[in-house]
């Protein structure tokens, strides 16, 4: 069996940034360094961050000295004001790309867009941006949401950083089709829309796929989804512990990808752990497995996770 890495996969620019600037306060500050939320969706980054003193809280209303840092999702202004109010010192590690799709969000509305914001409703991100068009801009998770909406006079449609292209253009060709003006705004960051091609690709020539990355990260989630959806076996896990020998059982080439939140060390990890199981799946363990492992159906569409 041939294991082969997706040609991008990992970290992204805004990830690989907010965790120097984290790193940089912490070297440049004594005092107590929190994030609101986890910096990124990874358990093992954010429990490497607490070790180093760094403190995830829920809500500002829990402290009331220090500084606070904003991750990558960004955050409404009025969360900044809060922080202001509360004269938390504060470092912003709102990624680039997130800062542009808040500016538009801004800008759209103050132009007279009902701005449509294309993402998950509950993710910090979307939730921020929102935040920018003073709570007015409504959120679609897909064409069929879209087809629901009251008909405007002209709509500014953004995407969450980390939208499939596919359902961003989906949800505007229904938008066009209300015959309202419309405003395109693709703020898809190239990061997301790499790993997710790449992902695809690799699926579409593996016979199996393991994703890796936080199972709270949304973008690893969907490059799963995007792996599943080619008809391709995919294992979505966070750490190399979770591969199970018998998910490689007659496969002759396995993929890899990792979500923008993962670690390289994480990725190389698990692909020395497959490459591990490679060598144990030899011929004669491959003989024995036939018939002490039945291996669980997977349908396009499925996401297997390493629990169950
Ligand atoms: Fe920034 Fe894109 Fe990474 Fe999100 S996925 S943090 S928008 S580079």
């Amino acid at each position: 069996m041939k294991v082969r890495v997706a040609a991008k996969a990992g970290f992204c620019f805004g990830v690989k940034r907010a965790i120097e600037i984290v790193k940089d306060t912490v070297r440049g500050n004594p005092g107590p360094i929190y994030t609101l939320g986890p910096l990124i969706h990874n358990p093992q980054v954010v429990a490497s961050l607490a070790e180093m003193g760094v403190v995830e809280i829920d809500n500002l209303k829990e402290i009331s000295n220090g500084t606070i840092v904003i991750r990558s999702h960004g955050v409404s202004p009025e969360i900044v004001n809060e922080a202001r109010v509360l004269g938390l010192d504060i470092v912003d590690a709102t990624c680039t790309f997130v800062r542009r799709a808040q500016e538009l969000a801004h800008d759209l509305t103050e132009q007279g867009y009902q701005v449509v914001v294309v993402g998950d409703r509950d993710h910090p991100e979307v939730q921020g941006i929102k935040g920018w068009t003073g709570g007015k801009a409504i959120v679609v998770e897909n064409p069929a949401e879209a087809a629901l909406l009251n008909k405007e006079a002209a709509y500014g449609v953004i995407a969450q950083t980390t939208q499939p292209l596919e359902n961003f253009n989906s949800v505007v060709e229904v938008l066009r089709g209300t015959g309202a003006k419309i405003k395109v705004c693709n703020t898809i960051c190239n990061a997301t829309s790499q790993r997710q091609q790449a992902a695809r690709e690799l699926a579409g020539k593996v016979g199996m796929m393991v994703v890796v990355g936080g199972a709270n990260s949304a973008n690893t989630r969907k490059l799963a989804g995007l792996c599943a959806a080619s008809g391709t076996a995919t294992h979505l896990i966070e750490t190399a512990d979770e591969l199970d020998p018998a998910w490689f059982n007659g496969v002759n080439t396995a993929g890899l990808t990792a979500g923008a939140s993962t670690p390289d060390w994480i990725i190389e990890e698990v692909r020395r752990r497959m490459s591990e199981i490679e060598e144990q799946n030899g011929p004669e363990q491959e003989e024995e497995m036939k018939d002490a492992v039945e291996v669980k159906a997977v349908r396009p569409g499925d996401i297997v996770t390493g629990t169950v």
